[in-house]
C-alpha cells in the first residue's frame, strides 16, 4: 500500500513562520538531518540560510565530509550556506569534565548551548529574527533538550525567537531518509564527538559488530 507521507505521494502543507516571518536561519548539524527541512521549508517560500556550526564534529576529515555535503545540497536547492568557525579547541574546553557522560547527558547539553549561542548570535547581528535547526529530527536525539537549548540561546536577545517546529511528525523522519538515499548522502556512523565515536565503537565491540571505518559509507 502506498504511504499518503512518502515523497511521492506527499503534497507538503504550507508553514507558517512565528510571528508571520518569511527569513529563517537554519542551523544544520549535516546533509542527512537537512534535507527534509530543508525541502520543506522551500516548499513554503521561506527564505532560509543554512548555517552550519559544528566543531564538535571530530576529527576534522569527519567535519569536512558533513559541511562539504550539506553545502552540496544547498546549492542545489539555490539555499546560501554559511560555513561558520570548525573552533574546537573553545568545544573541547566547553565540555572539560563531561567527557565521560552518555549521550543525550550533560555533555550533549552543553554541545547544544554552544552550537545555539553562535547560530543566536549570527542570527541577531545578521538581521534575523527566527532561528530553527536541524538537530531534532533525529530520533536519536532528546527533542525536549534541544528545544531547551535553543530557547535559552534566543532569550539572550530580544528580537530572536526559536523555532521548535516538530520537524518528525507526518512522516519527515521516513522522508528524512527517502532523501538521504535519493540524494546518496554521506551516512555518518555516530553523533559526532570523538567521546560518541569511542562509545559507539565501545557498543559495537559488546554486540560483535564492525568498528566504524568513517568516510565510506553512503546512502543509497
Ligand atoms: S554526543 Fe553528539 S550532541 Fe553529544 S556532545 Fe557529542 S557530538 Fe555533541
Amino acid at each position: 500500500m502506498n504511504n499518503p507521507l512518502s515523497l511521492k505521494n506527499f503534497s507538503r502543507e504550507k508553514l507558517e513562520m512565528p510571528n508571520d516571518e518569511k527569513k529563517l536561519l537554519l542551523h544544520s548539524c549535516c546533509a542527512p538531518c537537512a534535507g527534509e527541512i530543508m525541502e520543506a521549508v522551500k516548499a513554503s517560500d521561506i527564505k532560509t540560510t543554512v548555517y552550519f556550526y559544528n566543531p564538535n564534529i571530530h576529527p576534522q576529515e569527519e567535519y569536512e565530509i558533513r559541511k562539504d555535503e550539506n553545502k552540496r545540497f544547498c546549492e542545489k536547492l539555490g539555499f546560501k550556506f554559511i560555513d561558520a568557525d570548525y573552533d574546537k579547541d573553545n568545544w573541547f574546553e566547553r565540555i572539560k569534565g563531561l567527557e565521560n557522560e552518555p549521550e543525550r547527558g550533560k555533555r550533549c547539553t552543553q554541545c547544544f548551548d554552544m552550537r545555539f549561542e553562535r547560530s543566536a548570535l549570527y542570527a541577531h547581528e545578521n538581521g534575523f529574527n527566527v532561528y530553527a535547526t536541524t538537530l531534532g529530527i533525529s530520533r536519536w536525539k532528546n527533542m525536549e533538550q534541544i528545544n531547551n537549548s535553543g530557547k535559552r540561546a534566543a532569550e539572550r536577545y530580544a528580537n530572536i525567537y526559536y523555532w521548535d517546529f516538530n520537524w518528525r511528525k507526518k512522516g519527515g523522519s521516513s522522508r528524512m531518509i527517502e532523501i538521504s538515499k535519493r540524494e546518496e548522502f554521506y551516512q555518518q556512523e555516530y553523533c559526532g564527538c570523538v567521546y560518541s565515536l569511542r562509545d559507539t565503537n565501545k557498543w559495537r565491540q559488546q554486540n560483535n559488530k564492525d568498528r566504524i571505518i568513517r568516510g565510506i559509507k553512503f546512502y543509497n
